[in-house]
């Protein structure tokens, strides 16, 4: 018993140090393409508070050099207040370049607003809000445009737009954005951007946009962004952007040398372990006598124990015996109605 329990602690430790290890930020090296320093970029990224996401300013900024990222834009819901913070903490401590930029979230509308300084607010057209985000220096793109949003981009807000989300996760998910935001794209020669819309689940960066600049600086991106110089991929290596630039970054294996590496051994290696470890503590126990039988027994005889019908609608409140009551309950349609009452509770 006790060698199980040291030989399941030490596997513990061994995932604990692998899965430390295996997770720490990568260090790309500068990619160089044409004279053109090639930077990864997720330009639609929200942060706790203010904009439904789980992660804190810092955290993102955190998550975004793990991930890769030379360069995010912090987007939140027609807000700059928390990406100022983003873009504070992210020079403070070296990590990627932060642009401050905000979603500007209208019934009618999402637009991404890059390179702001003060909040562009929602409550008007499409074309005003462009023509504001120009007047702050910043860049406009229409945030995954789906055909609902369509009839806001009239032809002046056309003529404005810089650029559009071409590649977002909703494509995967939903077969109508899989026609229809390509389709958008389509509707002018514009700048192509492929965005995670990261809210803090899924992976920051699952959608990346490859921007074409002279260096790292948010001026560069934003000016590259402008120009279009940008490449943006589909999973499956469906390029979209500056045809020129495609044609350079497939020349020169961008798809490939960018492409999404799997786990690595390390992380399998560290699950591994994790999992033999907590059998192992289970099996062997974490105290003296390992799992008590007479314990599992008492609880057993507790089950089976008649109720009284008193307890029966103490519901989902009687400790140890939600799954039979439910059971009860399903067969008395009388006692149905406390049982949500208390689930509701
Ligand atoms: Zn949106
Ligand atoms: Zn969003």
């Amino acid at each position: 018993m006790r060698v199980g329990r040291w030989i399941s602690g030490v596997l513990l430790l061994a995932a604990f140090v692998a899965g430390t290890y295996a997770d720490r930020a990568p260090r790309n090296a500068p990619i160089m393409m044409g004279g053109y320093r090639v930077l990864a970029g997720d330009f639609h990224i929200h942060s706790f508070p203010l904009s439904w996401s789980t992660l804190s300013p810092w955290g993102t900024v955190m998550e975004a050099q793990r991930q890769g990222l030379d360069v995010i834009a912090m987007t939140g819901h027609n807000d700059v207040w928390v990406a100022k913070v983003g873009r504070w903490f992210s020079r403070a401590a070296g990590g990627p370049t932060v642009l401050v930029g905000e979603e500007v979230v209208g019934p009618k509308y999402h637009m991404l607003a890059l390179g702001i300084d003060h909040t562009v607010s929602w409550r008007q057209s499409a074309a005003s809000a462009i023509a504001e985000i120009h007047a702050q220096g910043g860049v406009a793109i229409a945030a995954h445009p789906l055909a609902r949003y369509w009839p806001a981009f009239d032809e002046e807000a056309m003529r404005g737009l810089d650029g559009a989300e071409v590649v977002h996760p909703i494509i995967y998910v939903r077969a109508k954005a899989r026609r229809e935001i390509p389709q958008f794209y389509a509707r002018k020669p514009m700048t192509a951007l492929g965005d995670s819309d990261y809210h803090g689940v899924g992976p920051m960066g699952l959608c990346r946009t490859y921007v074409f600049a002279t260096d790292d600086s948010a001026g560069a991106v934003l000016q590259a962004l402008r120009e279009g110089h940008t490449v943006v991929y589909e999973r499956d290596g469906r390029a979209y952007g500056d045809p020129e630039l495609v044609s350079l970054a497939a020349q020169n294996g961008l798809f490939e040398k960018t492409g999404r590496a799997g786990p690595g051994r390390l992380v399998n290696v560290s699950g591994g372990c994790g999992i033999a470890g907590l059998l192992g503590w289970f099996v062997f126990g974490l105290g003296k006598g390992g799992v008590d039988k007479g314990k599992v027994l008492k609880c057993e005889g507790r089950k089976e124990r008649p109720r009284r019908p008193a307890e029966k609608s103490k519901g989902f409140t009687t400790e140890g015996t939600e799954v039979e009551t439910a059971g009860e309950v399903a067969e008395d349609p009388a006692s149905q109605g406390s049982a949500a009452e208390a689930w509701r509770k």
